[in-house]
């Protein structure tokens, strides 16, 4: 099962990547990958952070929207590192899921049960 990318998705995600790359040298954002990867770290941990909040009766309610904004900052903080690095994300993914669709998936015969997502808002 190979996950094909068109050209034109391609060249989208080439285009964010560079639009988010500048963005970011506008706005005075750091340049240093390594410190552009603590970003990402602290973003992931804000998405764990959302998502905390499905289970936990400790912490503020869980909503769709505030999970959306972290996930969107992890893509933008991506995108960013990748400029940084020189390596075109897109190009990147289009070769992983190649190499990946070589792979045995055993989930595909045992499918990974879904976990009901609500919010409590
Ligand atoms: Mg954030």
């Amino acid at each position: 099962m190979l996950l094909k990318f068109t050209a034109g998705e391609k060249k989208a995600l080439l285009s964010l990547q560079k639009k988010i790359g500048d963005l970011r040298k506008k706005r005075g954002f750091t340049q240093d990958p390594e410190r552009a990867m603590i970003l990402l770290v602290e973003e992931v941990g804000e998405v764990a952070q959302q998502m905390k909040r499905l289970w936990s009766p400790n912490y503020d309610i869980y909503t769709k929207d505030a999970l959306a904004e972290e996930l969107a900052d992890v893509q933008f903080v991506l995108l960013g590192l990748s400029e940084l690095l020189g390596i075109k994300l897109a190009d990147a993914l289009d070769k992983k899921t190649k190499q990946d669709a070589g792979r045995k998936w055993k989930s595909i015969d045992n499918p990974i049960p879904l976990k009901e997502l609500r919010e409590t808002k």
